[in-house]
C-alpha cells in the first residue's frame, strides 16, 4: 500500500533512493538543508515538516553528530509507532543512542548502512545491512526491497552499521594490498596482465582483484579505467576506515591493518593526491615511491 514517507538528506545517495520511492507510489516528503529536492519527491519547509505525518521517516545524512541532532529534532513530531530507518554511515554508538531515543518515544527504529554507491542508489540495487527489532525491520522491508536488492538483518541496534564497517575495513586493507603488490609486480618486472590473470585465480584473489582492479587495462572496467574519477572516493574510505577504529577502541579490539590503512588513506587524502581521487588510486601512489 501507499505510504508517507519523510525523507532527510537529498545529496548523492539520499536524492536517487527517495526518486525511487516516488516512482514506486509511495507518498515522499523530502527535506535537505542545501542539496535540491528532486522532481518526483515534494519539498518539505523543514526536517519536522517531512517527518511529522511520516510512517517511515527515512535519513541519509554525512554523520552521526548531524544524525543526532536531526533525530532530537524530529522524534518529538514523529507519529506514534511511526519508524525511523537510518541509512546513512555512522558511528556505532550514535547509531545505538538514536535508537534508543526512538524506542523511548514509542517509535520502531533501524539503522541500515547501504553498500553500492551513487550508481547502486540511482538503480535500486542497493544492499542494507540492518540492525533493529524485527518489527522495525518488517516495516522497513518493503521500502528496502525498492531501493535495493538485498538486506540482511544483522542483530540489534548498531549492528547494520558493525557489519558496514567490518566489511569496509576489509576493503580498505585488501585494496592497499592489492595496490602495494601490483606496484612492486612493476619493479619486478612482471606484466600486469599477467600478475592479473594468476592472483585472480589464485588464494590471492579478492574484491579489489576480480571485480574493481585498481589497474588500468587490466581485468572489467574500473574507476582505474576511467582516470580514477570515483566511483568509491578515498575520503569516503578515510571516512569508514575512521569510523571502524573508532569503533575498535570503543570495544578494545586489536586491529593493527586497519589501523594502518587509516593511516595509509589519511596521508593520502591529506597530503598527497587522493582527494577528489577512487580510492583504488593507492595503486598510481604506490607506483610514485620507493620504499618509505
Ligand atoms: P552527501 O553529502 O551527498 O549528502 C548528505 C546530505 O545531507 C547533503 O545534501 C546535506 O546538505 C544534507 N544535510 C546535512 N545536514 C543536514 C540537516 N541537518 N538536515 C537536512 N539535510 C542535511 O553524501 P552522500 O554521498 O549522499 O552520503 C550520505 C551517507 O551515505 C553518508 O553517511 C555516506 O557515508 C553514506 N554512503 C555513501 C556512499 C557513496 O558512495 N556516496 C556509499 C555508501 C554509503
Amino acid at each position: 500500500q501507499t505510504m508517507k514517507i519523510g525523507f532527510i538528506g537529498l545529496g548523492n545517495m539520499g536524492g536517487p533512493m527517495a526518486t525511487n520511492l516516488a516512482n514506486a507510489g509511495h507518498d515522499v516528503n523530502g527535506f535537505d538543508l542545501v542539496a535540491p529536492c528532486p522532481e518526483k519527491v515534494n519539498k518539505a519547509a523543514s526536517a519536522q515538516d517531512a517527518a511529522k505525518d511520516a510512517d517511515i521517516v527515512i535519513t541519509m545524512l554525512p554523520n552521526g553528530a548531524i544524525l543526532k541532532s536531526v533525530a532530537e529534532d524530529i522524534l518529538p513530531v514523529m507519529k506514534d509507532g511511526a519508524c525511523l530507518l537510518d541509512c546513512s554511515t555512522v558511528d556505532v554508538e550514535s547509531a545505538r543512542a538514536v535508537s534508543e531515543a526512538a524506542e523511548k518515544r514509542g517509535l520502531l527504529a533501524a539503522d541500515a548502512p547501504v553498500s553500492g554507491g551513487i550508481t547502486g542508489a540511482a538503480a535500486g540495487t542497493l544492499t542494507f545491512m540492518v540492525g533493529g527489532s524485527e518489527e522495525a525491520y518488517k516495516a522497513a522491508l518493503p521500502l528496502l526491497d525498492i531501493m535495493g536488492q538485498k538486506s540482511v538483518h544483522c542483530g540489534d541496534a548498531g549492528a547494520g552499521q558493525a557489519a558496514k564497517i567490518c566489511n569496509n575495513m576489509i576493503l580498505g586493507v585488501t585494496m592497499i594490498a592489492t595496490c602495494e603488490a601490483f606496484a612492486m609486480a612493476d619493479k619486478l618486472g612482471l606484466d600486469r596482465q599477467k600478475m592479473f590473470d594468476v592472483v585472480s585465480t589464485s588464494s590471492g584473489y579478492s574484491w579489489t582483484m576480480n571485480a574493481y582492479c585498481p589497474a588500468p587495462g587490466v581485468g572489467p572496467q574500473s574507476p582505474a579505467d576511467n582516470d580514477y574519477k570515483p566511483g568509491f572516493a578515498a575520503e569516503l574510505m578515510l571516512k569508514d576506515l575512521g569510523l571502524s577504529q573508532q569503533a575498535a577502541e570503543s570495544v578494545d579490539a586489536d586491529t593493527p591493518m586497519g589501523k594502518m590503512a587509516l593511516a595509509l588513506y589519511e596521508k593520502f587524502v591529506e597530503d598527497e593526491d587522493g582527494k577528489g581521487m577512487d580510492f583504488s588510486a593507492m595503486l598510481p601512489r604506490f607506483e610514485k615511491r620507493g620504499r618509505e
